[in-house]
């Protein structure tokens, strides 16, 4: 009987998952144990643990994603799921708060432990709690911390958001100011290949591709199928528009060739015809700024200066400033879409796993 139950609940909880965007989102990750390390985009990186999963989508990173709509969930025929975060080295902590799904049968009591030389040690205990909790516990120092759901045997727990606090730094988390961004295109899929991402070494562009590149979308038929020059390119979200490329005039065969061969024995000290063709920046403010490539084309009206709203569709995209578009085909149709955070392209100094998932906690409206 309670298996049964539990198979009701995957089998809903699969078709919540396959009506909304996340699926187009390919970033899926592993298993039980996971890194979160996003380098300077993150207070601190850490190790973690989980004690089962139901999926690999449904896995421990979504408890630090800053997304309510995505969920850790532990399925385990015991009384216990357990969450472990290894900060790898002495944390100062004082304040530990999660967020349990209404998915989750009625959890009993959550304990707050530490690891002691080889032995757990219970700091703090919380009965039937809330479905929003906070334990505040002594402030004290510990680098491996442990938090035990207490279920019924057979039960299941879906837990939306764990944090683990210093005052109100949360440790382990990602800023409110990288997350809730909306996909640039309708049904936008995130490559698997890591040539796509930012980061990966490229020829030309002075050696680095500091954009990621959308080649393909999900569309209404569910079917995975390349860019066309009429796939509308939406803002992520809501900004001002600070560069708009409406007088772009394209490279000739011979200025196409001459950069290419220039930039890949020179340093490129200023842009000037770029490969990355028609282009629109826009300011979200808060030190984002997003910067969309080879548009085909760029919608009306739309000037330095003008205030764009969330997935509001901005131009559509091409293969301006790529040899395809000076030999007029229609190969190599894709959205260059650059993240520009605090004066940095997002990606520097990232491994691309880290990039993967720092993309699905910033694309997560
Ligand atoms: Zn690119």
């Amino acid at each position: 009987m309670i298996k049964y139950a539990i198979l009701i609940f995957v089998l809903l909880k699969c078709n919540i998952i396959a009506d909304s965007r996340y699926l187009y989102n390919k970033n899926h990750f592993l298993q039980n144990t996971d890194e979160l390390n996003f380098g300077r985009l993150s207070p601190v990186s850490f190790k973690y643990s989980v004690s089962n999963c139901i999926s690999t989508s449904d896995c421990g990173h979504n408890l630090f994603d800053g997304n309510r709509n995505t969920e850790w969930i532990g399925i385990k025929e015991s009384e216990i799921e357990s969450v472990t975060i290894d900060f790898g080295s002495k944390r100062l902590l004082n304040n530990i708060r999660w967020d349990i799904s209404p998915n989750s049968t009625l959890i009993t009591e959550i304990q707050i432990q530490v690891l002691n030389r080889n032995e757990w040690k219970t700091l703090s205990t919380v009965m039937s709690p809330a479905l929003q909790g906070i334990a505040e516990i002594v402030s004290t120092d510990a680098s491996i911390v442990r938090i035990n759901f207490l279920k019924p045997e057979g039960g299941s727990l879906a837990l939306r958001q764990l944090s683990i606090l210093l005052n109100e730094s949360n440790l382990t988390g990602i800023s409110p100011r990288f997350t809730s961004y909306s996909l640039p295109t309708y049904g936008a899929v995130i490559p698997e290949d890591d040539y796509y991402l930012p980061g990966a070494p490229r020829k030309y562009r002075n050696g680095i591709h500091k954009g990621l590149d959308f080649n393909t979308y999900i569309g209404s038929d569910q079917i995975e199928q390349k860019m066309k020059l009429t796939t509308p390119i939406l803002a992520i979200a809501s900004g001002e528009v600070v560069r708009v490329d409406n007088d772009y005039i394209p490279m000739s065969l011979n200025e196409y060739n001459d950069i290419t061969q220039y930039n890949q024995n020179h340093p490129v000290t200023y842009v000037d015809k770029d490969f990355g063709g028609r282009q629109i920046w826009i300011d979200h403010k808060n030190g984002v700024m997003s910067s969309y490539n080879h548009l085909s084309s760029i919608v009306k009206n739309i000037k330095i200066g003008t205030k764009v709203a969330n997935g509001e569709i901005i131009g559509y995209a091409g293969n301006s400033g790529l040899i395809s578009e000076i030999k007029s085909s229609k190969d190599q149709i894709h959205l260059h879409l650059e993240l520009w955070i605090d004066g940095e392209y997002l990606g520097n100094d990232m491994k691309p796993i880290q990039i993967r998932k720092f993309l699905q906690y910033f694309f997560t409206e």
